[in-house]
């Protein structure tokens, strides 16, 4: 492998860890989901963590890696689904988690590094008035420059989109892989090819994104006899511009047991709508439920609830949580990320739920793309073998439902309609011509040489 003692002599003064656990451990992400991804990464570990606490520091990382053509992995809160941050070929873990300090909050834009956890940053905007327009329901532990990096979908996409909708990224400041690396400062289009590239193209030290004013969010549980009413009342909700909302989440009856804190006030084989929204829409979320036949079975004050350790805010069952929910209950499943189409989107939910109804669970989240509200889904599938997820999966396709495969390693095989639009392979022959930054991860890459 590389000459790690050498490496380790020429970065003194950064904190560096060798210890083989914690290599370990911080070489892993959320990969095991997919018992796919579990057979091919599991034992994958980098050979040495170095944690920057500043730019000059990542700096000084990328130069000695550079000289010696050691691989570079970032890692934010480590929280990724598809085996992001796990280096396939050796090398150093680059943790951000140090350079977490807000920079500026200017004309609604906040400018943050990128280390810093999703949850302290919209404290820290919230105390000015501002919040973060979306966050993945890892808020809690993952960090903005993973979220930008890996991420971009979640909650307040019901209203904002995603990470890829114009206006809701609007820069970073990128040092590259190159000799010597470059800091380079990216705005508005020009910093899409460090969009969801899994930090295959650079090292993201800032970040900026715009915000949107601070709401008193309530999380409101709903209970419905079916299905399909609890759905068509979730896309009522998603097109009523009158009510300000962060979040609508849909689930088939089979989920609800797994939700530890809501099970008990959810009436038995009912299907369930989680919702954050303002407390002025409450009256008008009321009478919208009850036209559907839904009852509140449960209700809280979700800025409140993401502060308290001891409580779980609704969107941390939603989203991709849903599946951990029931992953802590039952390690028998797995799951597909989903888009259905904007025309007939329930009938389109109803030709796939009801024939795999035993099999695949569902979970949809409403989301706007490109201007137009749909439902994605992250529907918690019985695993049996590959093949049977793969039949699934053509089902799917077949029903012109769209599908993130999160059981590949590469961004190109894995996004679909999660991709960001940009050159990031050109983006990536400037930044990273020897392929150092996250090998393996961006398939239509070939480095220039890999050896010094
Ligand atoms: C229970 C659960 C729920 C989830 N829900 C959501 C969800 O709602 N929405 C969503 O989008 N995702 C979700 N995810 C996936 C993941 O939590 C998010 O994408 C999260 O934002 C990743 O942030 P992180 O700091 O943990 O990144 P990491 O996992 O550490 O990294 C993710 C990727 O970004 C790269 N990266 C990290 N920091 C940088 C940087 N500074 N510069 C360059 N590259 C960098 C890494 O190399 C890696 O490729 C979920 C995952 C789990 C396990």
């Amino acid at each position: 492998m590389h000459d790690i003692a050498a490496l380790a002599a020429e970065l003194a003064g950064i904190e560096l860890a060798t210890d083989r656990a914690l290599l370990r451990q911080k070489s892993r992400d959320f990969y095991w989901y997919s018992p796919i991804l579990k057979r091919q990464l599991d034992g994958k570990a980098a050979e040495l963590i170095a944690r920057p606490k500043d730019e000059a520091e990542v700096l000084r990382v990328l130069t000695a890696c550079h000289a010696r053509r050691v691989p570079v992995t970032v890692r934010g809160g480590g929280t990724g689904n598809y085996g992001q941050c796990v280096p396939l070929a050796g090398g150093v873990l680059l943790d951000m988690t140090a350079m977490a300090a807000p920079v500026a909050l200017m004309d609604g834009i906040v400018e943050v590094e990128a280390g810093a956890k999703m949850i302290d940053l919209d404290l820290w905007c919230r105390e000015r008035g501002w919040e973060l327009k979306l966050w993945p329901s890892t808020k809690r532990t993952a960090t903005i420059g993973g979220f930008v990096a890996g991420g971009g979908a979640g909650v307040g996409g019901i209203t904002h989109g995603t990470m890829r909708e114009r206006g809701n990224f609007w820069g970073a400041r990128v040092a590259t892989m190159q000799d010597p690396p470059r800091v380079l400062d990216l705005e508005g289009q020009a910093a899409n090819p460090v969009n969801r590239t899994y930090g295959t193209t650079g090292v993201l030290t800032r970040i900026k994104v715009p915000l949107t004013p601070a709401q008193d969010w309530r999380d409101v549980a709903i209970a419905f006899d079916d299905f399909v009413p609890a759905s068509r009342f979730a896309l009522e909700l998603a097109f009523c511009d009158g009510i300000p909302k962060k979040m609508c989440g849909v689930f088939d009856s089979q989920l609800p047991p797994f939700f530890k804190g809501l099970a008990d006030a959810v009436p038995q084989g009912a299907s369930l709508a989680l919702v954050m929204v303002a407390p002025a829409a409450l009256g008008a979320l009321r009478e919208l439920a009850a036209e559907h036949g839904g009852r509140i079975v449960a209700e809280q004050d979700a800025v409140a609830a993401e502060r308290d350790p001891e409580t779980t805010p609704f969107y941390e069952y939603c989203w991709n949580h849903t599946t951990l929910q029931v992953l802590k209950k039952d390690r028998g499943v797995t799951y597909l990320q989903c888009r259905f189409p904007f025309e007939d989107t329930l009938k389109a939910v109803e030709a796939v739920r009801i024939p795999f109804r035993d099999e695949v669970w569902m979970h949809t989240e409403c989301v706007r793309f490109g201007g137009r509200t749909t439902m994605s889904a992250l529907p918690v599938v019985r695993w049996t073998t590959q093949e049977r997820l793969y039949e699934i999966i053509s089902a799917f396709e077949a029903a012109g439902i769209g599908i993130a495969n999160p059981h590949v390693l590469t961004i190109e095989e894995g996004s679909n309609y999660r991709r960001v639009p940009g050159n990031q392979l050109g983006f990536k022959r400037m930044t990273d011509p020897l392929g150092l930054l996250n090998p393996g991860k961006m398939r239509d890459f070939s480095p220039l040489e890999t050896t010094a």
